[in-house]
């Protein structure tokens, strides 16, 4: 018996599971594939207050460590359910399951997919969710970011490090991320804007060769050779599992205030799964720190 369930060990979740377990509390992590959660493919995170410069890799090593020296546990199983009788809880993993008093939900969100023919098939052949992971095969090779946000930019202007053309693709005339990366990306060289423009076409035989871009205001198509693809448009929630037990918004996140609490007793969701306005670090940490000091309060 734990006294909370933590699923997701992404910031959120390690940050709830250090607060967790500081104010006493068994606590039990369940991550389905690695902690740390995105922030772990971040080169450099440069706006978490008090830290001037970290890489995501060490960031997420940091927090896991705290959270397991504090006593969290930490199990890789995937939960796929929770149940609830006489006001106990019961979340269900796909090897187990575990009773708890209190859940956090942190289960934060996944790559979106820009929806192409073939776009599974070819990733890992050319097409990557991941600049950081993947972007040093592709020296000296000519490739292409999709987006327009903070990740794609900052995607870009690494991947120009090590790529000998980049093209960086943007549905709008303008682009959603910081105005620091845009002025930095065109002073690159190597680096070609191609905006207004939406991929329409993933070419190759058994990778990826080239892309047919069309521009959406004049209609009028091209093929960009490049044998990688960085798709970086953001990201939706997989909140499915849950869709019974706590109400989901339109788009799929946890309908959840800035208290983190949701429709259900003694169920709070913490980091980007929840409604909210900013997806930060800070603010996944933040959240972490709330929802587990709102749980420690249920549980007393
Ligand atoms: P984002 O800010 O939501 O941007 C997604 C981008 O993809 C947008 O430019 C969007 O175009 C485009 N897009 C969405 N769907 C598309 C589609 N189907 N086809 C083509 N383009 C599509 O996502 P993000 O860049 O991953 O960032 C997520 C959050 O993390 C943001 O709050 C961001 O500020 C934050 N972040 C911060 C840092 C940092 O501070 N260092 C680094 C990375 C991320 P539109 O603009 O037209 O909607």
């Amino acid at each position: 018996m734990h006294d909370l369930i933590i699923i997701g060990a992404g910031t959120a979740g390690l940050s709830a599971a250090v607060y967790g377990a500081r104010a006493g509390k068994r606590v039990l992590l369940l991550e389905e594939n690695v902690y740390g959660g995105q922030i772990i493919s971040a080169t450099e995170v440069e706006n978490y207050p008090g830290i001037r410069r970290i890489s995501g890799y060490e960031f997420a090593e940091n927090l896991y460590r705290q959270a397991v020296e504090l006593g969290a546990e930490l199990k890789y199983e995937k939960a796929v359910s929770i149940q609830e009788e006489g006001g106990k809880k019961t979340v269900v993993t796909n090897r187990s399951s575990y009773a708890c008093e209190a859940v956090i939900l942190a289960t934060g969100a996944k790559k979106r997919r820009l929806g192409l023919e073939r776009e599974e098939e070819l990733t890992g052949a050319g097409v990557s969710y991941c600049a950081v992971c993947d972007g040093a095969f592709y020296r000296g090779k000519d490739t292409a970011v999709a987006g327009g946000g903070n990740t794609a930019l900052e995607d870009a202007l690494f991947l120009s490090g090590y790529c000998r053309k980049l093209y960086l693709i943007h549905r709008r005339d303008q682009f959603r991320g910081e105005e620091r990366l845009v002025r930095a990306l065109r002073e690159k060289d190597n680096v070609t804007m191609v905006m207004e423009s939406q991929i329409i076409r993933l070419n190759g035989k058994d990778r990826l060769e080239s892309i047919t871009v069309k521009n959406r205001c004049t209609g009028g198509t091209g093929e960009l050779a490049v044998t990688g693809l960085f798709i970086a448009v953001g990201q939706e929630p997989d909140n499915r599992a849950f869709s019974e037990v706590v109400r989901l918004d339109r788009d799929g996140y946890i309908e959840a205030g800035e208290n983190c609490r949701t429709d259900k007793g003694g169920i709070f969701a913490a980091g980007d799964c929840r409604t909210k306005e900013v997806r930060q670090l800070a603010t996944a940490a933040a959240d972490g720190a709330v929802a587990a000091l709102a749980a420690s309060a249920y549980l007393k």
